[in-house]
Formats: structure tokens, C-alpha cells, sequence
């Protein structure tokens, strides 16, 4: 199971209702942030995640909107005596920056802090992999793809008794070994299981203006995370970012399951843009949210359901 936690979903600078961009993915125990503004330690908090479970941060790129929260999540587990290694990974350059929260004030951190710099990269852990490939920003700037590996097909009853095997240890044996030889026969993994079962694919665009490399790591994703900064192409002037209707194209180009328009500017009120999305996204046939802080979207059997932290009172 995997859960998107927004939170926080505004772009440039916090407003009343939402702070800015941070999203925490939960998988299998682990916390991967991606962003990290100003604020995401309370955010974190108050959405009950503990940045001790975090191993990872990717960051966009660096404008304050989107990275300034680091210090105080490097110092918070600082304090609470962390000492499992921390790693951050970004555009070029996260290195000098990281640097700089690493000496500020009396602090020096206790447990390590590794700085990647990525270009377009393909990093592989354990279940899943994260790519990361370049957005339109007039910086250096990536956008992050989570990529669960896909796993074999469930195992069909009718084709077990077929091949005159049972539950058990067998099954285990050809699942690790590929095929096996049983009674006088080759069985391969394959001739038992059913279709193979893709594994949940999710995309943050980070701050972008409409990019052909975002509708290509975005091919068929159950969920991407665009910029949809502006409402109209005369709010959004020559900006690095993304109109509601250019995210929208991206997501039905790339044939996504589920957009979530993210990044908006402070200007307007939600139920202001959520009017002005809903027009266009229907328009266009695009599934979408307008994902509010601390709506947290979780990937079950294939469907994304959605719920709110806070309002449920967790
Ligand atoms: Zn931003
Ligand atoms: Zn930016």
C-alpha cells in the first residue's frame, strides 16, 4: 500500500489555508519526501509523521519555497539523537546549498548527512526505483518519478493442479528459482501465474512550464503532481510554470490515471480555482483533485481513495 500526504500544496509563499509544497510518500514503513518548504516540520507533526522514518528527501530545486524547511528537519532529528545516516538528493549544485544549513547557527550535525546530485538518473532500492528527469524552470530543476517494481502474476489454482502442485514449499522454490523440475516435468513461473501486476507509478513535476519530458516519464502513471500554478495563460505572464489547462494536456497525453493540480498561487481562494479547474479538467476529460494540505491519497487494489488527516481528527 502506498500513501500520498500533501502536505503542503500552495506555490511561492504560505497563505492562511496551506503552506508550501512538501509531499511525504509512505511505503512499506518508510517516509520519502519530496520538497521540503518552509514549515514541513510542523507539517509533519501535525500529519504524525515522524521525520526520524525519513531516509530520503528529493528536492526540485532550489527556491525557497521548496527547500527551505530542511534546516529545521536536519536539526530536529538532530536533537532527537538521530543516527541513521540521511540522504538528500537534487538538481546540481544541492551539494553547496546543503552545505550552507549543515554550518548554520551552533549546530553541527551528529549522524551523516550523503548529498546526491542527480541529472536524469534512474535509482533502484529495494521494491521500488526513483527516476528523476529535467523540468522547464530556468534553473536547474527536476521532476521525481516513484516507481513500484512490478511483480509476478497471482498464482492460478486451476494450472497448480494441472501441474499436480500444491501450496508450500514448492511454491516458494519456484518463485525464488524461475521453474523447477517436478514430476518428470519443467514447470516455469509463468506457466502457473497470471499476468504480471504493475507496480503503482507516481510523478512530481516540481515547478515547471509544460514539458515533453514530463509527458514522458508521466506515460501511464496512476497519479501525477503537476504544477497548475495559474488559472490563465494571463496570470501566468512568461513564468517557468504551468496553467491548469497545460497540466491537463500533459496528464490525458500521457494518458495518467489521476492529476493533482499542486503549486497554486497564493492569489487565489480555493473554491475560486477549484471552480476554474473543474471547468477546464472536464473540458479536457482529465480525472483530477485539488489536493488541500494534509489530504492524503492512499493506492489500494488499483484505486486511489481520498481522505483528509486533519478532518477525520487522527
Ligand atoms: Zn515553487
Ligand atoms: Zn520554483
Amino acid at each position: 500500500m502506498l500513501e500520498v500526504f500533501f502536505l503542503g500544496t500552495g506555490g511561492i509563499m504560505p497563505t492562511r489555508e496551506r503552506n508550501v509544497p512538501a509531499i511525504a510518500l509512505r511505503y512499506k514503513g518508510e517516509i520519502i519526501l519530496f520538497d521540503a518548504g518552509e514549515g514541513t516540520m510542523r507539517q509533519m507533526n501535525a500529519a504524525r509523521l515522524s521525520p526520524m522514518k525519513v531516509e530520503k528527501i528529493f528536492i526540485t530545486h532550489f527556491h525557497g519555497d521548496h527547500y527551505l524547511g530542511l534546516a529545521a528537519l536536519i536539526q530536529t532529528m538532530n536533537l532527537w539523537d538521530r543516527e541513521k545516516p540521511l540522504h538528500i538528493y537534487g538538481p546540481k549544485y544541492t551539494f553547496e546549498f546543503v552545505q550552507h544549513f549543515l554550518q548554520s547557527g551552533f549546530f553541527r550535525p551528529g549522524f551523516e548527512v550523503h548529498v546526491h546530485e542527480l541529472g536524469e538518473t534512474r535509482l533502484r532500492f529495494g521494491d521500488y526505483e526513483i527516476w528523476s528527469f529535467k523540468v522547464e524552470h530556468g534553473i536547474p530543476a527536476l521532476g521525481y518519478v516513484f516507481k513500484e517494481k512490478d511483480r509476478r502474476g497471482r498464482f492460478l489454482p486451476e494450472k497448480l493442479a494441472q501441474y499436480g502442485l500444491s501450496e508450500g514449499p514448492v511454491l516458494g522454490r519456484l518463485e525464488r528459482e524461475g521453474k523447477i523440475e517436478w514430476n518428470g516435468r519443467i514447470i516455469r513461473l509463468e506457466d502457473v501465474t497470471g499476468p504480471r501486476r504493475k507496480g503503482v507509478k507516481v510523478v512530481y513535476t516540481g515547478d515547471t512550464g509544460p514539458a515533453e519530458r514530463t509527458r514522458l516519464f508521466a506515460e501511464r502513471a496512476d497519479l501525477l503532481i503537476h504544477d497548475a500554478t495559474y488559472l490563465s495563460q494571463g496570470d501566468r505572464g512568461e513564468s517557468y510554470h504551468s496553467t491548469v489547462e497545460e497540466a491537463c494536456e500533459i496528464a490525458r497525453n500521457a494518458r495518467v490515471k489521476l492529476l493533482a493540480l499542486f503549486h497554486r498561487a497564493f492569489r487565489y481562494t480555493y473554491d475560486e480555482y477549484l471552480l476554474g479547474a473543474s471547468e477546464v479538467c472536464r473540458r479536457l476529460g482529465v480525472n483530477f483533485i485539488v489536493p488541500r494540505d494534509f489530504d492524503v491519497l492512499t493506492f489500494k487494489s488499483g484505486k486511489w481513495k481520498l481522505r483528509n488527516h486533519l478532518e477525520e481528527g487522527e
